[in-house]
Order: structure tokens, then C-alpha cells, then sequence
């Protein structure tokens, strides 16, 4: 399990004149002790009524909110489009409310960006969960009794996860190749040592930088096309997704029988529908010959490091919300783009506006 803030950081808040209490055991699941967040600065108290800010990984349960007094603020995860309730009720009980998700991908954000820390760890762990389950070399070794092939890894969707997913199974020997709808992968997913699958489709650029969603006619072209490089593979790692939207089905499950016996497949997007048809978030489901691996918090199993990371995206909001003198310390300003674009309520009204408009 994650926690929000990691001793090691405690010292930039208080540096910064907050004074800094952490739930007691909040650190138990990414091995950070109370003793340690106490030598580090923090009080260790679990009455949240007289907080000014409250971090957090995932956002608060409405019963806690509750507890709050008018004005705080937190500052989570907050997945507006799933959550339309809690986005109610953090309006209704005048909690003003940021979700990390929505923090603008603006070079002077970078630092704040918890998507891109998280999904970093995420892309990370799949390739490892790969090479685990797989019971074959990653490498290529040549020995004095033969030589061994190295496995073959295809991995779908090359935004931060895929590109640290296709980075550690080239690291760890495996021939990688990689298929991305947007026109600017194919140089990154090149430039991490990997192939870069041509489908000669047309590609997809949304706002942002984003993908755009498929039509069911270039969902179905697609996977015909990718359908021989996924039989071919030992090894597939998917990550695709389209914000906003329900992950795209890019492998069917008649796709993955035609994989060979020993193949496994990780699906990073399980828990957001699922780029593979059958995959189950949080279990390993056989389809065919294939052990197929659907995650699920997935940061999460590697506590430590994404923890680390997001604190720091944390303290580094937190900071750009700190006045530079005077009173109030924490003084978000509501015309600066990051502080703007990532708040979803304040003072009694929603200030995300698709959010606002779905809620209408
Ligand atoms: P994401 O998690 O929304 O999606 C993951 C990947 O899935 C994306 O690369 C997307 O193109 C791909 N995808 C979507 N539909 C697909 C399909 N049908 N088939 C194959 N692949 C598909 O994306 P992300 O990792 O958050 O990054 C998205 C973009 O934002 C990238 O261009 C990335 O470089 C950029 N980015 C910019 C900043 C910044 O400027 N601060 C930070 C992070 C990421």
C-alpha cells in the first residue's frame, strides 16, 4: 500500500512552515515506521479536523470528508468521471479538492505529475511480472551446451508505462517489439532499443498529445494485423488506454490461443476494462496455452518507490500552493493553470467543468 508522504520529504513541508501530522501506521505498507516520520519532523495524530490540507493516494471516503472542517483542502487521486458522488459531496461540505489526475502534462508540471511517477513504477513491475512467470530465459545465452534463444515480447501502447515496460525487458535481454496509435511512438519506442511495429494504419492523435479512440472498424483492422506478431510472441505486455474512456479491447481472446504453449500475457489495464478480452484484474486467468496476468493497484506492489515519487509530486504541488510570505501559508492561486486545471471543487461548487456538466 501507498502512502502520500515518506519521512525522507517531511523535512521540505516543515522547511516550508507547515506543520506536518501523519496518520498513525500510514507508512506501514511501503516500510516507513511512525518512529521515523517522528524523527523526520511529523506528529504522528489521527484527528483530521483541524487540518488545513489533507494528502492522500486515494481520495477520502465521504464519512471522513465529513469530518473536515469548512475550507480544507486535499489533495489525492481523484477519479472525477468514476467518482461523480464524492465530487458531490466534496462540494456540498465546501472541501476545497485537487485530483493529481488532472494536473495539465505542462513542462512546468513535470514535477508534479503523478501519472507519469506512477505509471512509471507500473511499466516497471509488467515487464518484471513477464519475465517472471515466463519459464524461459529473457536473455539469449550461449553456452558450451547450445545456444537459447531470447524471448520474444511484444508490448502494446508505448506511453510511459509501455516505454518502462519495453526499457526493462530490453534490459533484461528480450527481443522487444511495440505497436502505439499515436505517430510520435514509433521513434520513442525505437530509441528504448525496441521494434517499432508498422501496421501502415492511420494514427490517432487526440488533444494533449492523447490517443483518440478507435472506431470499431479500425479496432477490428488492428487486431487482425497485430494477431500474427502476438502469436509469435512469448511474451506480450499491454498498457494501452485513451483518457477518459474504458480502456480499447485490442486482443481478443481468440488472439491469445493462438499464442504457444508457455506464453503469458499481462494486461496493466485489467482494472479500466482491459486491453485483453478475458483478463481478470488482480488474477491469472489461462486463455489457450496462456497464463494471462491482469493487474490491479499494480503502483501499489511496489510501495516503496512509488511512494517516494508521488511525495515528492506532492510536496512539489503543495509547494506551488504555499504563499511566498504572509498568511495564509497554504494560498493556492486560482489563475496559475496547474492550481486551476487540477482543482475539482472549491468553495461550494465544482470548478472541473466536464464534471460539473455530467453532474448538471
Ligand atoms: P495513456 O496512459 O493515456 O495511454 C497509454 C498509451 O496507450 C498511449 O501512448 C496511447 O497512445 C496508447 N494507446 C491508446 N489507444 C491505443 C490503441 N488502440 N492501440 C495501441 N496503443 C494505444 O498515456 P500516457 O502514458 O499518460 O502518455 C500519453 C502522452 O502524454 C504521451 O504522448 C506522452 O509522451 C505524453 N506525456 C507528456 C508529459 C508532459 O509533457 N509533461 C508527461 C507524460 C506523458
Amino acid at each position: 500500500m501507498r502512502v502520500a508522504l515518506v519521512p525522507e520529504l517531511v523535512g521540505k513541508l516543515t522547511g516550508l512552515g507547515y506543520e506536518v501530522a501523519v496518520q498513525p501506521g500510514a507508512g506501514v505498507g511501503s516500510l516507513s515506521s511512525d518512529e521515523e516520520y517522528v524523527e523526520s519532523g511529523a506528529i504522528i495524530e489521527d484527528d483530521l479536523s483541524s487540518a488545513d490540507v489533507v494528502v492522500s493516494v486515494q481520495p477520502l471516503d465521504i464519512a471522513t470528508i465529513r469530518l473536515l472542517k469548512q475550507g480544507t483542502a486535499t489533495v489525492s487521486f481523484l477519479p472525477v468521471s468514476t467518482e461523480l458522488g464524492l465530487v458531490a459531496d466534496l462540494r456540498d461540505t465546501g472541501v476545497t479538492s485537487f485530483a493529481m489526475e488532472l494536473v495539465p502534462r505542462i513542462s512546468r508540471a513535470q514535477s508534479m505529475d503523478a501519472l507519469s511517477s506512477q505509471a512509471l513504477v507500473a511499466g516497471y513491475r509488467c515487464a518484471i511480472v513477464a519475465a517472471g512467470m515466463l519459464r524461459r530465459f529473457f536473455p539469449q545465452n550461449m553456452t558450451a551446451a547450445g545456444t537459447i534463444q531470447p524471448a520474444k515480447v511484444v508490448v502494446l501502447g508505448a506511453g510511459v508505462a509501455g516505454l518502462q515496460a519495453i526499457a526493462t525487458a530490453r534490459r533484461l535481454g528480450a527481443v522487444v517489439s511495440a505497436y502505439d496509435v499515436r505517430a510520435a511512438a514509433a521513434e520513442e519506442i525505437r530509441s528504448m532499443g525496441a521494434k517499432a511495429i508498422d501496421l501502415e494504419l492511420e494514427t490517432l492523435e487526440g488533444a494533449g498529445g492523447y490517443a483518440r479512440e478507435m472506431t470499431e472498424d479500425r479496432a477490428a483492422r488492428q487486431r487482425d494485423l497485430l494477431a500474427p506478431h502476438i502469436a509469435a510472441a512469448d511474451g506480450l505486455i499491454t498498457t494501452a488506454a485513451v483518457p477518459g474512456r474504458q480502456a480499447p479491447m485490442l486482443v481478443t481472446s481468440a488472439m491469445v490461443e493462438q499464442m504457444r504453449p508457455g506464453s503469458v500475457v499481462v494486461d496493466l489495464a485489467a482494472e479500466t476494462g482491459g486491453n485483453v478480452e478475458g483478463s481478470v484484474a488482480g488474477e491469472v486467468v489461462r486463455i489457450g496455452h496462456a497464463q494471462v496476468w491482469g493487474g490491479r493497484n499494480v503502483p501499489s506492489q511496489m510501495p516503496g518507490p512509488a511512494s517516494r515519487l508521488y511525495a515528492q509530486n506532492i510536496v512539489n504541488i503543495l509547494t506551488l500552493m504555499t504563499a511566498k510570505e504572509g498568511e495564509p501559508l497554504f494560498a493556492p492561486d486560482f489563475d496559475d493553470e496547474i492550481v486551476a486545471g487540477s482543482c475539482v471543487t472549491h468553495a461550494g461548487e465544482i470548478r472541473h467543468a466536464p464534471t460539473r456538466e455530467a453532474l448538471e
